[in-house]
């Protein structure tokens, strides 16, 4: 028993280590450029691998996960449409539905990643029907980020935002400088107290340097 008890006990300071870990690297993300995030997982790999424990941990215990809510809403349009799923993590998205996905990340979980980051993908301007950004609008360089989406998708085309609540300060001026970034904004779903998930249509290009704060 006593063996036990001290397995248990070891078992329990681990995941407690490791969800520290977890949030560390995860305030790095947020607070680094995207360029600075992917010298960060090429410098140290396991880095990567802790982050990913952990964030499926961290999303497990949500009631929902977002991306299923993505899911769903993929499921209720054509397959025929051509996704493009930024900061793809696990490949959850390519794996779920019909359509053609293109995943991008910084390191490769699946085999249906593309390695790349984000803010420069490999697609060609007004290639892609449907952008995705499921808990990974990350980096100080968002804007960049976002532009690049712009470029991929084609007039008209979706983007659907799903992101931590807590980290909208103030949906209005979120909405408003995707607006500046070429966004018109078509649903918010803010009944999740743990994400938002927020549809958007490609308007045009961007209009002007905007910061999405
Ligand atoms: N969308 C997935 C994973 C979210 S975790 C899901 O919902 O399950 C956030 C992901 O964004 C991580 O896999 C991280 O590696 C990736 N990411 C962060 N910054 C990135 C960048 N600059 N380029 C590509 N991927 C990035």
């Amino acid at each position: 028993a006593p063996s036990g008890r001290s397995a248990a006990l070891r078992a329990r300071m681990e995941e407690r280590l490791l969800a520290a870990r977890f949030r560390y690297i995860n305030q790095q993300l947020y607070t680094s450029t995207s360029q600075e995030a992917a010298q960060l997982f090429q410098n140290d790999p396991e880095a990567f691998e802790i982050y990913h424990r952990g964030f499926a941990q961290q999303v497990g215990r949500w009631p929902e996960n977002p991306v299923h809510r993505i899911i769903r809403y993929l499921r209720r349009r054509p397959a025929s449409l051509v996704v493009a799923d930024f900061g793809c993590g696990d490949c959850k998205i390519a794996s779920s539905v019909r359509n053609k996905v293109h995943s991008f990340d910084l390191v490769p979980l699946s085999p249906l990643v593309t390695v790349c980051d984000m803010a420069k993908v490999p697609l060609a301007a007004e290639s892609v029907d449907i952008a995705v950004f499921c808990l990974a609008l990350m980096g100080t360089n968002l804007q960049e980020i976002l532009e690049e989406a712009n470029r991929v998708l084609k007039q008209g085309g979706t983007l659907m935002v799903a992101e931590v609540a807590s980290r909208f300060e103030d949906i209005r001026a979120f909405v408003n400088a995707m607006a500046q970034l070429g966004f018109k904004s078509v649903s918010k779903d803010l009944s999740s107290a743990f994400f938002h998930l927020l549809e958007f249509a490609k308007s045009g290009p961007p209009r002007r340097r905007a910061a999405p704060g």
